[in-house]
């Protein structure tokens, strides 16, 4: 399309306490596209949506839908639609799914379309209807992970953000994750998927981005990706 992209991000580079972590970094992703971000253990992933998020700082320019990212607090960010459902799930383990849902909204204030979304996103995650006054804390890991994902669309995301969503969980449920994500999407949700699951990532999505040591080394259309001997050889042991 010739429309200007939802996210662009151009010689991005971010590190800790002086140490480089991500080297001249360049994505784009469309308006309603799933674009999977892989790359092993320690590539850089999660610095890569720390900086997203504007929780640590970054050089390299970061435009988000038309606006520059660089200057903002990670709530003005949030508040602009970027929302990160974390790694490890951190939900508050004390409160009920339904209470972590709308923490979610926080940013929101009351009002009607806070119980719509309730409703819609109960729709998309039965089990969590079913289980909306349970404690988040006694919820199996997969429930845990639709409670995450959950939380992050009460937020009314732009762009949803997504770490490590496969991590620990059966085959199946991951399945069930992947079709909502779908579902997401034709709701006009854009999703960043940040996997180190390779082939699932790349399975789920349009396009995308393989980094290592916090470089990207390889992009382009996910089933190209796939197909890419490279690809296969280094990530998909084949
Ligand atoms: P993982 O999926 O295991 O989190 P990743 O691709 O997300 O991997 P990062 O977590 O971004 O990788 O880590 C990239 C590099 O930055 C690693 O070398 C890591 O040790 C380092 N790093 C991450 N967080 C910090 C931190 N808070 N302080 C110092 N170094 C860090």
């Amino acid at each position: 399309s010739n429309a200007a992209p939802l996210l662009k991000v151009s010689s991005l580079g971010a590190g800790y306490g002086g140490m480089p972590v991500l080297r001249e970094v360049s994505l784009e992703v469309d308006k309603a596209e799933i674009v999977a971000l892989v790359g092993s253990n320690g590539a850089g992933k999660t610095t890569l949506l720390r900086a997203l998020s504007r929780v640590i700082g970054s050089t390299g320019t970061i435009e988000f839908a038309g606006r520059d990212l660089s200057p903002m607090t990670p709530d003005e960010a949030f508040g602009a639609g970027l929302v990160q459902v974390p790694e490890g799930r951190q939900l508050f383990d004390r409160m009920t799914v339904e209470d972590n849902l709308l923490m979610g909204a926080y940013r929101r204030g009351a009002g009607r379309a806070i119980g719509r979304d309730l409703e819609r996103i109960y729709g998309l995650f039965p089990r969590l209807g079913e289980r909306r006054r349970q404690l988040a804390g006694s919820l199996s890991g997969g429930e845990q992970q639709m409670c995450a994902m959950a939380r992050g669309l009460m937020a009314a995301p732009v762009l949803l953000m997504i770490d490590e969503m496969s991590l620990g969980l059966a085959p199946v449920v991951v399945e069930q994750l992947m079709e909502v994500l779908a579902a997401i999407r034709k709701d006009g949700v854009t999703i960043l998927l940040v996997e180190q699951d390779v082939h699932l990532a790349l399975s789920g999505a349009d396009r995308g981005y393989v980094m290592e040591t916090g470089r990207i080394v390889h992009h382009g259309a996910a089933k190209d990706l796939i197909d890419d001997p490279e690809v296969r050889r280094a990530y998909l042991g084949l």
